[in-house]
């Protein structure tokens, strides 16, 4: 099983996250997705190809065994790693062992360590864990795992501010092999973000995600949630294409421009949220292949 510190230590790394489906017939679909992915090459990322995917996980474990299934699946089949995303609140310690040995003993090698996030009814936290620092220390207990963490460039929206936001985020990514970020649309936020670590001495590689603005609604909501200034003047001009196709060609123009300029200006990778479609990751890389 490849471990995604090796991979990061080779050069810049590709990636995508998907959702677990909620039916078979979804999980067949993802598959077909996959399969597509699989395809697909970008000489303009020294890895050429696909190096991980990694699978998300509902909050307070509401997607557990989707999410473990599909990791366990893709990394049978696959050529490439699949890692889980892991929220540890709401979870007691028993429990977060528990799909631990389950995946050290699944072959699962690699797991995105997070927070998660409090109920949304303002219901009080319950569970052994607060934060994902203490979810990392769980998983290198349980075994040999490389290690990912969250980060968010314009700033965690439960962080008072940015020293405290920095001071954490560099002490979480010290304890971890690599992190990966919130989407973000302008690429002086990440290099800001990546400033501030070195200031404070983490040099760890942080991935920075990419998201393809194709369904504005969506990200505007998941923008809103996770504390991301959201491109209103972009998603206008989505919103206002004539047809799919060319809701597709400005989405991944975009994605493609901002992927360009964090590859010259020295990324470890690209992670691309893909919303489980293949041809939005086909449409960004096919532009950066073509400059
Ligand atoms: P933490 O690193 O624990 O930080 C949360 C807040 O606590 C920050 O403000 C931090 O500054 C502060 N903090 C940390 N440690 C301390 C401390 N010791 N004392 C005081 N304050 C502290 N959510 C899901 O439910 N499922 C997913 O699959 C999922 N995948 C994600 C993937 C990526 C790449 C990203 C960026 C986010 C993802 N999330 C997911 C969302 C994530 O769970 C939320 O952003 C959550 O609110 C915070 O998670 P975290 O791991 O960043 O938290």
């Amino acid at each position: 099983m490849t471990r995604i510190a090796d991979l990061l230590a080779e050069g810049p790394t590709l990636s995508v996250e998907f959702f677990p489906p909620k039916t078979d017939e979804g999980i067949e679909k993802l598959s077909d997705t996959i399969d597509e992915l699989e395809k697909l090459s970008c000489p303009a990322v020294p890895a050429d190809r696909l190096s991980f995917v990694s699978i998300t996980y509902g909050a307070g474990g509401s997607t557990r065994d989707r999410t473990r299934d599909l990791v366990v699946r893709v990394n049978e089949r696959r050529p490439f790693p699949a890692m889980p995303h892991l929220t540890c609140m709401g979870h007691t310690r028993a429990e977060i062992d528990d799909l631990l040995a389950d995946y050290a003993a699944n072959g699962v090698h690699n797991v995105l360590a997070l927070a998660g996030d409090p109920p949304a009814d303002g219901s009080p936290v319950t569970g052994d864990f607060t934060y994902a620092t203490e979810l990392i220390e769980a998983i290198r207990a349980a075994g040999d795992f490389s290690v990912g963490v969250a980060a968010h460039p314009e700033l965690h929206p439960r962080s008072p501010d940015r020293a405290h936001d920095r001071r954490y985020l560099a002490e979480k990514l010290n304890a971890a092999d690599f992190g990966i970020t919130q989407f973000f649309f302008d690429a002086d936020d990440y290099f800001s973000m990546v400033e501030d670590l070195a200031d404070r001495g983490c040099e760890t590689p942080v991935l920075p995600g990419v998201m393809p603005l194709l369904n504005p609604t969506t990200a505007r909501r998941f923008a809103g949630i996770a504390g991301a200034t959201f491109p209103e003047e972009l998603a206008a001009r989505v919103e206002a294409a004539e047809d799919p196709a060319q809701r597709m060609a400005i989405a991944a123009d975009a994605a493609a421009e901002l992927s360009a300029e964090l590859l010259e200006r020295g990324v470890p990778g690209l992670h691309i949220y893909c919303m489980n479609r293949s041809d939005v990751v086909e449409a960004l890389l096919g532009r950066l292949t073509t400059g």
